[in-house]
């Protein structure tokens, strides 16, 4: 810190302001830091275009021992640096652009299912899905998984997931399907072998009970801090955004558990409801337009597939979390 007349934050480190308090979402090492509202304003008003004395005098000098004591924590957190020359160091470009018609799918699969299940994700991976979630309520057997996952095998897909409810299955049963592709991983829920984890974690028993229509969780173990996601949701609704879900019945949504269908696979091709703007309107609602999400310091954090209701000047989210950022508490 001698001699250096500045104070900059790295430029992967994003501060983000909320009703009662801030953020600094380190979007490189995939953290993040609260910080006082006063030291966001500080950090985005004057940090790149004044030294720290001009700062200091800029606050009247009636902050002086706060803003030494920010910066040498944010200096030791490795946040942000010491230096002379401010301006060799420009802000990060964090534009979102993706090639891909789809992003991410999550379909369901139980004993109702009459669609074909072979058709449907080669439809999905057409359209380039990156992460899909297959969830099977019924019981299945690893001839019939390897039926399905057989399809990804030339896909650009990056991340299957597959969620099984337990049938008293053991972990020898699935060796193979997970040894056929390295992208795939299984979740089995509704377990009695809690927190049974196998091949590197590839394989996890759960007791938890998945149902089709679960609510979502919120938590800040959840929250997601790296570069893809922030731009995304600085723009963009993350949890809704190129996001296909095909429900048991065969009902093309937007996420499983809203009402709202689009058709049926049975008689809809997907790439048609890609057209739609009705389908595709609330994957553009980022959070600052949702009441509540826009005054939160995790907003470009949050992953949430929440349905969402048009409101006067906004829009409001039909599933909330427990955060309340007016108090900064959760409830
Ligand atoms: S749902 Fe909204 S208010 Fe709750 S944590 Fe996410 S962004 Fe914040």
């Amino acid at each position: 810190m001698k001699n250096k007349t500045h104070f900059i934050l790295y430029s992967n480190c994003i501060p983000v302001k909320g009703f009662s308090e801030s953020i600094i979402m380190d979007l490189q090492r995939e953290n993040y830091v609260e910080i006082p509202n006063v030291l966001f304003d500080i950090i985005t008003k004057y940090t790149q275009n004044y030294s720290i004395k001009k700062i200091k005098s800029l606050c009247s000098n009636e902050l002086n021992e706060g803003i030494d004591l920010y910066f040498k924590y944010l200096e030791e957190l490795d946040y942000g640096f010491f230096t002379n020359e401010p301006n060799l160091f420009p802000n990060l470009r964090l534009d979102f652009h993706s090639p891909f018609k789809i992003l991410s799918s999550v379909i369901c699969i139980s004993d109702d299912t009459d669609y074909s299940i072979p058709d449907v994700l080669s439809q999905i991976i057409e359209l380039g899905v990156q992460t899909i979630q297959i969830r099977i309520f019924k019981k299945i057997n690893e001839g019939e998984l390897l039926e399905f996952i057989s399809l990804f095998k030339e896909s650009r897909t990056k991340i299957v997931e597959i969620f099984l409810k337990d049938f008293d299955y053991n972990e020898i049963q699935f060796k193979k399907v997970l040894d056929f592709d390295s992208r795939i991983s299984i979740l089995i829920h509704s377990s009695d072998k809690h927190n049974h984890k196998f091949f590197d974690s590839k394989l996890i028993f759960l007791k938890e009970n998945l149902k089709e229509n679960s609510k979502e969780i919120y938590s800040k173990e959840l929250f997601i801090s790296n570069i893809a996601f922030f731009c995304e949701s600085k723009s963009l609704n993350v949890g809704l955004n190129k996001k296909v879900c095909i429900d048991s019945n065969g009902f093309i949504k937007n996420y499983i558990n809203h009402e709202l269908s689009f058709g049926n696979v049975e008689n809809t091709l997907i790439s048609e409801i890609l057209n739609n703007d009705l389908f595709l309107e609330k994957g553009n609602v980022n959070n600052d337009q949702v009441e509540k999400c826009k005054d939160c310091q995790y907003r470009y954090a949050c992953l949430s597939n929440s349905d969402l209701i048009k409101i006067e000047d906004g829009y409001r989210k039909l599933d909330y979390c427990n955060f309340n950022p007016y108090e900064n508490l959760w409830e």
